[in-house]
Formats: C-alpha cells, sequence, structure tokens
C-alpha cells in the first residue's frame, strides 16, 4: 500500500494533556495537518489523558489555544475549532480517552475471553525481586510469564494488571520515512495493556483508538518507534488493519544534543506574546525535519502546504535553531502588507492595554518602523515615547 492510494487519508495528533503545547506537540500537528491538507484528508485531534493523575484540563486548554492560533484547524476533535467550545460529537467520537472507558472495556473483555490477554497476580515486590533476578544471571530484564497459563486465580490474590499474551515473532513494518524496521518480539515478554477493565493503558487505548477513528497514516515522533511494533501486535490480535506509520526526526538542540527542557514546558502561546507570527512558527516548524526542493526559506501555510511530501521528511534529527526562528519572524513581518501588519498590532495594542493615537500617525509609525522589526513587539518598544504623550 502507498500513501497514495488512501484517498483522503486520516491522520490525528495525540497530545497528552500533561504540559502546555509545547514545540514537540506542534512539530507533529504541523506534519499531521500540512499532510491532511496536502490531500485533502482528516485531521483529527484526539487528547489522550488516560493518565489521570498528570492530565489537566489547562493543559488541555492551552493544546486547543495554541493549534487555534497556529491556524492548524482541526476537523474532528473535542472542542469546536471556531469557538473553542465544547463540541457535539461526531461520528468518531468522543475524542477524549478519558470518555472512552466503555469502548476500551469491550475490547479488553474479547482479548480476554480469547486468551490473548490475561490478569497479573504478580506484586510489584514479587516483580522487583524476578527483575534483580534476571540481571543479576546477565539477561534483560522482562515479565517471565508467571500468571500466563494459570487455570485458575491464584488463592488470596488480587488481579493487579492485565497482560498482552505477546507471541515471538519477528515484526516488520515499512515506515513511511524510514523504510523497513523489524523488531524482535522475544524481547519484549508479556506487557501490560490495561490496570484493569476500565483502565487502560497508554498502548491499548491508541490502537483501539486508531482503529476506530479510521487512521490511515500514524505521523509521530521517532520516539515512539518502540512503541510500534507492541502497537502492531495489539492490533493483530483484535484483528485490525494495520495504519500506515511515519516516524518524524527528533528535534535536537544546536549541538544536537537532546532538546533542553525549556522548549519543552514553555506554551506556543507564550511566543504570540513575544510578538511572533503565526505564519513564521509553522515555517519554522515546518522545517524541523523537512525542506521544500526548492532551496525556498520563507514561505507561507499555503505554499508549504504545496510543497509538503512526507517521503521528503528527513531520517536525521533537526536542528533547532531560535535564531533561524527570529530571522524568519523579521522576513514574514516585512512581507506583511502595512495594512496586514496594523490588524496584527491592533491585536497587541487590545492586550497591552488602553491607548489612544490617532490612526494616521499609528498607519506613519508602522510603515516607518516595519522595516527594522524583528517581532511585534519591537514596534511598542521603538514607539513607546509615542504612546506616552497620547496616552
Ligand atoms: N499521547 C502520545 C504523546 O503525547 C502520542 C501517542 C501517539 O502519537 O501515538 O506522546
Amino acid at each position: 500500500m502507498t500513501e497514495n492510494k488512501i484517498n483522503p487519508p486520516r491522520v490525528r495528533i495525540a497530545p497528552s494533556p500533561t504540559g502546555p503545547f509545547h514545540w514537540g506537540t506542534a512539530r507533529t500537528a504541523v506534519f499531521n495537518w500540512l499532510f491532511a491538507r496536502k490531500h485533502g484528508g482528516v485531521f483529527v485531534v484526539r487528547i489522550e489523558d488516560t493518565d489521570r493523575e498528570r492530565s489537566e484540563k489547562r493543559y488541555e486548554t492551552s493544546i486547543f489555544e495554541g493549534l487555534k492560533w497556529l491556524g492548524l484547524d482541526w476537523d474532528e476533535g473535542s472542542l469546536d475549532p471556531e469557538t473553542l467550545e465544547e463540541k457535539t460529537q461526531g461520528s468518531f467520537g468522543p475524542y477524549r480517552q478519558s470518555e472512552r472507558t466503555e469502548i476500551y472495556k469491550r475490547y479488553l473483555e474479547k482479548l480476554l475471553t480469547e486468551e490473548k490477554a490475561y490478569y497479573c497476580y504478580c506484586t510489584k515486590e514479587e516483580l522487583e525481586g524476578e527483575r534483580q533476578g534476571m540481571m543479576a544471571d546477565g539477561l534483560a530484564p522482562k515479565y517471565s510469564g508467571h500468571c500466563r497459563n494459570l487455570s485458575a486465580p491464584p488463592v488470596g490474590k488480587e488481579p493487579q494488571i492485565i497482560r498482552f499474551k505477546t507471541p515471538e515473532i519477528k515484526i516488520e513494518f515499512k515506515d513511511v520515512i524510514r523504510g523497513s524496521i523489524s523488531f524482535d518480539t522475544t524481547l519484549f515478554g508479556d506487557f501490560p495493556i490495561a490496570k484493569n477493565t476500565e483502565t487502560p493503558l497508554f498502548h491499548f487505548a491508541v490502537v483501539v483508538d486508531d482503529h476506530l477513528m479510521e487512521i490511515s497514516h500514524v505521523i509521530r515522533g521517532e520516539d515512539h518507534i518502540p512503541n510500534t511494533p507492541k502497537q502492531m501486535l495489539i492490533g493483530k490480535a483484535l484483528g485490525f488493519s494495520e495504519p500506515l506509520y511515519a516516524h518524524l526526526p527528533l528535534v535536537l538542540g544546536q549541538s544536537r544534543e537532546k532538546l533542553s527542557k525549556r522548549y519543552l514546558s514553555v506554551s506556543l502561546t507564550d511566543y504570540k506574546n513575544m510578538g511572533y507570527l503565526s505564519e513564521a512558527v509553522i515555517n519554522f516548524t515546518s522545517f524541523l525535519g523537512w525542506h521544500p526542493k526548492e532551496n525556498e526559506e520563507i514561505l507561507t501555510p499555503e505554499e508549504i502546504i504545496k510543497r509538503f511530501d512526507l517521503k521528503r521528511v528527513q531520517k536525521g534529527g533537526a536542528i533547532f535553531n531560535e535564531e533561524k526562528l527570529l530571522w524568519l519572524n523579521a522576513q514574514h513581518i516585512h512581507r506583511l502588507t502595512p495594512e496586514d501588519l496594523e490588524k496584527k498590532l491592533r491585536s497587541f495594542i487590545v492586550a497591552r492595554g488602553p491607548m489612544s493615537i490617532p490612526s494616521e500617525t499609528f498607519h506613519r509609525l508602522v510603515t516607518l518602523e516595519q522595516p527594522r522589526m524583528i517581532t511585534l513587539n519591537d514596534f511598542f518598544e521603538a514607539t513607546d515615547f509615542f504612546f506616552s504623550i497620547e496616552n
């Protein structure tokens, strides 16, 4: 199956609301959105809030606000892309995993009945003892399979977790970006898929959702490659057909080090408040792992959609260069018509509080400052003097 045969594609971003809308989520969102828009497909936003303790509503809000600011309009998701209000669910929803418990339960029960999954009664202490023992013997630790074939629940013990019966096979998939990738599943052991039938774990919920939401292409970060074979095994056991996978390169710092936490904890809407344009951020983000064939640098979202090609995404890490972001921001500001720039500045003015300035003066100041501006904030720094007089 090639990507062109699926028409129209259905893609998704599946952020966990455990932090604000940061660069990592934005990059995955941009690539999925570009792919969907390029091929007339559907872009789904699914909130993966199975981790109830770490998931917070304010982070979900940050994700949707960030997407809206960037203009990454979604076709399906729990909020309305225009109003950010709770949406009546469509045929594939709900799009919050916490609201889909009954759905996962059905599939978990199916696997348990078919003996493709089982309850594990081993306690944390027993598992830790087993792990230490394997390591002492020089073995890579994995679950021993102790509860795999129990004929009856052990007396006086409570079920701790539901495990998947991992078949020992070689599993292979053809990544759209990376080509063939294979894994030996003997290394996995019987991995957990749910705490109980009401509490699925990450891998299980992802597989059920991708199937029911008819996701054709799973486009996500390279860090998810090791999850793919486990998810494929679950999908096979449930009789689902496989989506195509495309794993995007890691985003690295300037010296190819892991991107610092700072970038993964700052919300992208902070960049909005610092005077960045959404089109510059889209331009910058789309270049985190992809470049157009021609050596073009400054492109509008529409131009990027036209040129975007998932198969041309690079395999090697993408370097995050904040100076480049500033440069692109300046270029996008300089390319705006003075009228458009004025519009953008006016929304900033609202955020800065009341300020009166005759339209004509404002227009003259904008024209004067535009070629020097790197961020929208520069305008106010350069012209504060005028504003203080007018105020
Ligand atoms: N919820 C996962 C994350 O936030 C994404 C899962 C996926 O894309 O398959 O990293």
